[in-house]
């Protein structure tokens, strides 16, 4: 597979250089040089999810990684369901939560750690990231087992739920975690040290497994082909698909999968109050504000990181962006359309809240709707609890973790204390 990066075109990796490396040169977001158009799609939609996602990515990755190296990262990583559940006439929800952490960050994260795993080469690798939550709890499942690699993750002490402490400070083995006394931004700061220091960097392997890796997005381009596998023929002639977003990584995996062919009629990006994009596609204008603080809080984004990957794929298909749908809603709309979808008898959290109620108004007669459901509603306990009036029993998944002890480790605010800690 080859790809180049998008700020300097000049730079060209192979699939095993860009999952080692993350980013290209000047922050530049690596890009397929090219996606092949898939001729038997009716054929791939009959497959089980893992025998056709397998198909997918040799489809995309290529001959560089050998079909059961590839087989056997596919199957390792996707050992979960996406469901797909009707919610209203015409309109269906893919359920991409029913992973280890709960969230569809779950296959992105699943399958960059086994790519990493293949591509790594010698030598140690330590991932080393700080979370303010659920990217930590990613990460630290992905990565869990993993045979020489070692996660160090970042957390500031008391400032996230015990419940996502529990999540992701109870593996223990190869995943340490660090609880450090200072705010999230402190714990960035470390992190932003380490991969400073060169003679650490070399010494042990420092690697971000950052959420802009293309592995992410290619793993996640088959999850939109399990969702039209589950629908009939009728329905798949116009589907239209909303996409809750924030950095838009998303959205670009469902590009790429109409680029692979699968037919998809169009997108709609929606956005909570933080619509950087949804204005863009209006008034042609880039005018990110302040991010704003939201009840669909993994969206909080005003300067998403992908959409540079949005735009050249739009170019290189010749596709128009006033094709793409886009709609924002803000909480007192997202409370509304949580209610409404509950009366409707489906439970959900509010960035699946977003993306049905920006489906429900722009769908057109003759069309199918499809949203994607990117958390579970536990995960917003709170929220969901206090907005629907009801209470919500823990998932197994987060119960078992809940009653674990936690492991993490806790440190001062110490670039000195923290480097000694890696290198032991
Ligand atoms: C990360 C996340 C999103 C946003 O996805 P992007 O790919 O960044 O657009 C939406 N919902 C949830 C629950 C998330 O964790």
């Amino acid at each position: 597979m080859n790809l180049y990066n998008i700020k300097h075109p000049e730079q060209q990796v192979n699939f095993a250089q860009a999952v080692r490396q993350g980013l290209g040169k000047d922050q530049g977001l690596f890009f397929p040089a090219t996606i092949p158009q898939l001729s038997n799609i009716d054929e791939l939609l009959a497959l089980s999810l893992v025998e056709r996602s397998q198909k997918i990515l040799a489809a995309l990755i290529g001959d560089e990684i050998p079909a059961d190296k590839l087989n056997a990262m596919v199957k390792n990583a996707f050992t979960f369901p996406a469901p797909v559940v009707k919610v209203a006439d015409n309109i269906y929800a893919l359920e991409l939560f029913h992973g280890p952490t709960l969230a569809f960050k779950d296959f992105g994260g699943r399958f960059m750690a086994q790519a990493l795993a293949t591509v790594r080469g010698d030598g140690k690798i330590t991932i080393l990231t700080a979370t303010s939550g659920d990217t930590g709890a990613a990460v630290a499942h992905a990565f869990y087992g993993l045979e020489n690699i070692e996660v160090v993750i970042l957390y500031p002490k008391g400032k996230i739920s015990p419940l996502q402490e529990k999540l992701f400070c109870t593996l223990g083995g190869n995943i340490r975690t660090v609880a450090i006394n200072a705010d999230f931004d402190a714990c960035q700061s470390l992190v932003k040290q380490a991969f400073d220091d060169e003679e650490l960097r070399q010494a042990i392997g420092l690697n971000s497994a950052n959420s802009i890796n293309i592995s992410r997005l290619l793993a996640q381009v088959c999850y939109y082909f399990e969702a039209a596998a589950q629908l009939n023929t009728e329905q798949r002639q116009n589907l239209v698909v909303s996409v809750p977003s924030g950095n838009f990584g998303n959205l670009t995996a469902g590009l790429i999968a109409k680029t692979l062919g699968l037919p998809i009629k169009r997108f709609i990006a929606s956005t909570n109050a933080n619509d950087t994009v949804p204005r863009y596609l209006q008034t042609g204008e880039w005018q990110p504000n302040a991010t704003v603080a939201t009840l669909s809080n993994a969206m909080d984004v005003s300067r998403p990181n992908n959409w540079p990957r949005v735009e050249e794929l739009f170019k290189r298909n010749g596709w128009n962006l006033s094709e793409l749908g886009s709609g924002a809603l803000n909480d007192a709309q997202t409370e509304t359309a949580l209610k409404a979808q509950y009366a409707q008898g489906y439970l959900c959290e509010p960035h699946g809240a977003i993306a049905y109620q920006v489906l429900k108004d722009q769908l057109q007669e003759g069309e199918t709707g499809l949203f994607l459901c990117t958390a579970h509603p536990a995960k917003f306990k709170e929220s969901v609890e206090r907005i629907l009036g009801i209470e919500l029993p823990l998932p197994d998944a987060l119960d078992k973790h809940n009653k674990l002890p936690l492991l993490s480790d806790e440190m001062d605010n110490d670039f000195a204390t923290l480097r000694a800690y890696l290198l032991k």
